[in-house]
């Protein structure tokens, strides 16, 4: 067990789950030097700019309907209110629900602060953003600036408690304390699990997923119908009511395993709520474990049988069909590790070949102590072993990769970095939505909308004529691991 609640903050990836942002090697030599513990990170001489942890915890607690958000910070650590005030609204809009309780705020910490401290702000901040809103819970976060100056979060948090009659949780992500953003999951999951979760009082027939944004809700919601249980879509429009009682649901299951780690293993072992091991549900494979071990914890196991080979007739032939459109292209995957391995897989389903692939972080193990089971079966399955890098996002690196790689097509998972390969005249796909290769019919509509990217090439090709891309022939010319440390090692 790494999850441990009974400390005041999450431990970060890389102490707790040995996590990397450096490699350059091979799927299976990652593999081997993961599995044998030799696996070391490696620094860069060079990095671009990344992301910070705490819009990672920010981005996701600020969907939770009727909960604030207050950064303690300066003012540009709060810049993820800007990105997610519209798309929180609009789903919200979309499924019926009212936003009015909840907000997202910042101390707008200043030079002044950061030598006399701004508890005392912070403290009036929460009572006035009570007063003004009346939301259910409030989370406050911390920032660099708080941290390096050791602001008492914990007393103002004690002091307001006895004015306000809500959770008021600590969210610990400090950008300095990692490199690894997906470490701000694990903060903004440690601050629910301490501060809002509730001891079970019954059991319920609700299924927790932890996903994004619920865009299948619809789907899913159909689906587990049809096995007699009701899903509950964490944490985005979801209540703090709601997400106190998740304690009582008869399992959890994710739709990405670097997501949810924390939240699954942590209500597992603090509630004894079953949290399901398996493939992300991207294609056939993926699905069909997905529901399969999901069964298993349930008892329903045949019902889910009968259910995946119904689906199979309807959506195999169709994908057998688009398949052969696609045979002998190459591709690249860009993504963070848990979409990463599941995506490829998927490709693999339909006989495309990766020629390369990038991770944004690479997590030896998940919080059950086990290597990630998407990596895993990769490893194990794999047609070939691709040359694979560890890069946080390191657009000098992709640039590199896509132009020694040639690949037919590129798969990300952040705009930023799809539009760099179109720069290049590669045509590529955004996986924006979790969903988009959700099960037999997501693997469908994906396929032919590889068909079509492929196919339609020439705004890739027009943009790419316009655009004069800032390196140079020198730049890459240059061997891509030596953008690594020379001298460093990733382990034997
Ligand atoms: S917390 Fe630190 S790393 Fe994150 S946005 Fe603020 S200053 Fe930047």
């Amino acid at each position: 067990m790494v999850v441990n609640t009974k400390l005041h903050a999450h431990e970060t990836r890389e102490n707790r789950l040995g996590s990397i942002t450096g490699y350059s090697g091979t799927l299976k030599d990652l593999h081997h030097k993961a599995c044998c513990g030799t696996l070391q990170d490696k620094e860069r001489c060079f990095s671009q700019a990344s992301t910070c942890n705490a819009a990672c915890a920010f981005s996701i607690l600020s969907f939770i309907v009727d909960a604030a958000m207050i950064q303690h910070s300066p003012s540009g650590c709060a810049v993820t209110a800007m990105q997610v005030s519209n798309s929180k609204d609009q789903l919200a809009a979309k499924i019926g629900l009212n936003h009015s309780k909840s907000c997202y705020v910042c101390t707008d910490m200043d030079e002044t602060d950061t030598i006399y401290g701004a508890t005392e702000n912070l403290k009036e901040v929460i009572l006035e953003t009570y007063r003004r809103y009346r939301p259910n819970a409030i989370f406050v976060g911390a920032s660099c600036v708080s941290g390096v100056i050791g602001e008492d979060l914990e007393s103002v948090r004690s002091e307001v408690s006895g004015i306000i009659p809500i959770p008021v949780a600590l969210v610990y992500c400090e950008g300095f304390k990692t490199k690894i953003w997906a470490s701000g999951f694990d903060a903004a999951f440690h601050a629910i699990l301490t501060s809002i979760v509730k001891p079970p009082e019954k059991k319920s027939n609700i299924i927790n997923i932890i996903n994004f944004y619920g865009s299948a809700r619809k789907e899913i919601t159909e689906i587990f119908h049809e096995f007699g249980y009701e899903p509950l879509f964490l944490i985005s429009n979801t209540t703090i009511e709601q997400l106190s009682r998740i304690s009582e649901s008869a399992a959890t299951i994710s739709t990405c395993g670097t997501l949810g780690s924390y939240l699954g293993n942590g209500l597992s072992d603090l509630y004894g709520v079953p949290y399901v091991v398996s493939l992300q549900p991207h294609g056939i494979e993926g699905f069909d474990c997905w529901l399969s071990e999901l069964g298993k914890v349930l008892g329903k196991e045949e019902e889910i049988k009968t259910y995946l080979a119904r689906e199979k007739e309807k959506y195999l032939p169709k994908i057998e069909e688009v398949k052969r459109k696609l045979k002998g292209l190459k591709a690249v995957v860009g993504m963070g590790p848990g979409f990463n391995f599941n995506t490829s897989r998927a490709l693999q389903e339909l006989g495309i070949e990766i020629v390369y692939s990038a991770a944004w972080h690479f997590d030896r193990q998940y919080d059950d102590g086990k290597i990630p089971s998407a990596f895993d079966h990769l490893a194990h399955n794999s047609p070939n072993d691709f040359p694979l890098n560890v890069c946080d996002l390191q657009n000098h690196e992709m640039i590199h990769i896509l132009k020694s790689a040639k690949p037919d097509i590129f798969f990300s998972r952040h705009t930023g970095s799809t539009v760099w390969a179109m720069k290049l005249g590669i045509p590529a796909l955004c996986l924006y939505d979790e969903y988009d290769i959700f099960g037999y019919k997501g693997l469908l509509n994906f396929a032919y909308s590889i068909l079509d990217k492929v196919t339609n090439r020439s705004f890739t090709e027009n943009l790419s004529r316009r655009v004069k891309l800032p390196y140079n022939d020198w730049w890459f010319s240059q061997n891509n691991n030596h953008f690594l440390k020379s001298g460093e090692d990733n382990g034997s």
